[in-house]
């Protein structure tokens, strides 16, 4: 009997976690994977097709099993609904069809891999009033508004305060550096949206920055990108004429007028682009490898603290901050050698190298233009880079056609080659 290892999840952190178990096991293991959907969803380019008036879900959804099947990872599409770390089993239901019976399966391994609800169903009013990007569904709804609706009015982009939970409290990062708490979950989207729709609104000859208002609930936007990098955007956005309200502690509400916010300032907004609290899904909360809000505690190795045979990967970890796609990819190896290690396929030194979090992040910014940015200096470490350009831009959409073409796969020299294009280049 091989042990089996069910990776819960099967967007960028489950579907990487299992080919690159599969990758470091071999056929030592069995691998399964489960999912409510059948697809994965490119979250990270939704703005730029939505800004492009192009429909997201036809060019950014790839399928799951006929990826995983590549490896030999069996697929279940179903719900889950519970997690037993002691029975090390998994209640779900199977959600192809309704109407299933609840079912279980056991484990020796397992990844959490689920990420997290984007809670807009706690802002009030959004649902009358707001828009995002984060979806097929919303990011249709606001090309709809923009191709039809929109008047020409004040915008006001922003995020919803994160309770980022305390399963990071004894974590050090880059030799001793005491793990940062945020306030904004992912505030990469908030500065792409307002630096691309600042461009739609020039293409579309209805103004410029001067009618969008960036806003956020902490003392510095997209802070975890480092102060030296911030400053500089900060610096480009001021004199482009965009409008920033800082500290703004959370979002009350939204109305048909705009958005109020928890330090009880009001920005006036035709158009509200928001971005909600990441928050554990129910089944997380209360859990023996949960934090007090829900994400999965690791030690930065990814392994869950009381419970060796389980790991995170991705959003549902509480070390994941900010929840970045850039940082999930990088954990996935980790949990993946931490296996192959317990399975004899690895030595402890190459398997145990700790998590060293990096903010990398390309936002589109509209014309074929994008921002870069590499910084750990959030995290303790010693790098923060800023670059702008076309070239950006072109690793972006190369970095998910390189996606789709490799059913996730991404080569090491693909992020290699990005620094280089984009830091080396760019600055010559
Ligand atoms: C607008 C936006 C733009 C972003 N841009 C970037 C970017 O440029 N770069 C970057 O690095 N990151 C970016 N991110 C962050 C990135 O999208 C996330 O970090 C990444 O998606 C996390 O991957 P994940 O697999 O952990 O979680 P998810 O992508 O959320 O996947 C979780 C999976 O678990 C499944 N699941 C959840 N609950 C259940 C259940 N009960 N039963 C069965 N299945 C379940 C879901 O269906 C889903 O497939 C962006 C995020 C947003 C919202």
């Amino acid at each position: 009997m091989k042990p089996h290892v069910v990776v819960l999840g099967g967007n960028f952190a489950g579907l990487g976690s299992a080919q690159k178990i599969r990758e470091t096991c071999g056929d030592s293991v069995r691998i399964t994977v489960i999912d409510s959907k059948n697809y994965l969803l490119f979250i990270p380019n939704i703005s730029a097709e939505v800004f492009e008036n192009r429909d997201p879900s036809k060019t950014l959804k790839m399928d799951i099993a006929s990826a995983l099947d590549e490896d030999g990872v069996e697929f279940l599409q179903a719900e889950i609904k519970a997690i037993d770390p002691d029975k090390k089993q998994v209640d779900f239901i199977p959600n192809e069809r309704p109407g299933s019976a609840p079912d279980t399966i056991t484990y020796d391994y397992l990844v959490v891999a689920v990420g997290n609800r984007l809670a807009y169903d706690k802002i009030e009013g959004f649902a009358e009033h707001g828009h995002t990007g984060s979806d097929f569904y919303y990011g249709n709804k606001l090309r709809h508004f923009l191709a039809n609706d929109y008047k020409g009015g004040p915008i006001a982009v922003g995020s919803a305060r994160f309770h980022q939970g305390d399963g990071t409290k004894d974590i050090k990062l880059y030799g001793g550096h005491a793990f940062p708490t945020a306030e904004a979950a992912c505030e990469g989207p908030p500065v792409e949206v307002m630096l691309s729709m600042a461009s739609w609104l020039g293409r579309h000859g209805k103004g410029g920055p001067n009618k969008i208002t960036v806003f956020t609930p902490a003392n510095l936007i997209a802070e975890d990108a480092g102060e030296e990098v911030v400053g500089k955007l900060l610096g480009i956005a001021g004199s482009m004429g965009f409008n920033y309200v800082n500290n703004g502690k959370d979002i009350t509400r939204l109305t048909k007028d705009g958005v109020e916010l928890a330090n009880g300032k009001k920005i006036e907004a035709e158009l509200k682009i928001v971005f909600p609290d990441w928050v554990p899904h129910d089944f997380m909360k209360g859990l023996p490898i949960s934090d007090n809000e829900g994400f999965v505690v690791t030690d930065v190795t990814m392994r869950n603290t009381k419970y060796p045979n389980v790991f995170a990967a991705g959003d549902a970890a509480a070390i994941t901050v900010p929840k970045l796609g850039g940082i999930g990819h990088a954990q996935c190896e980790i949990v993946a050698k931490q296996i192959a290690k317990d399975m004899g396929k690895m030595a402890a030194d190459e398997a145990d190298k700790p998590l060293e979090p990096v903010v990398y992040c390309i936002g589109d910014m509209g014309n074929n233009m994008a921002f870069y940015i590499r910084s750990n200096s959030w995290f303790g470490g010693p790098d923060q880079i800023l670059t702008m350009g076309h070239i950006p831009f072109l690793l972006k959409m190369q970095y998910k056609n390189l996606f789709f073409k490799n059913k996730g796969k991404m080569p090491e020299w693909g992020l290699n080659a990005s620094i280089l294009l984009a830091e080396k280049l760019l600055a010559a």
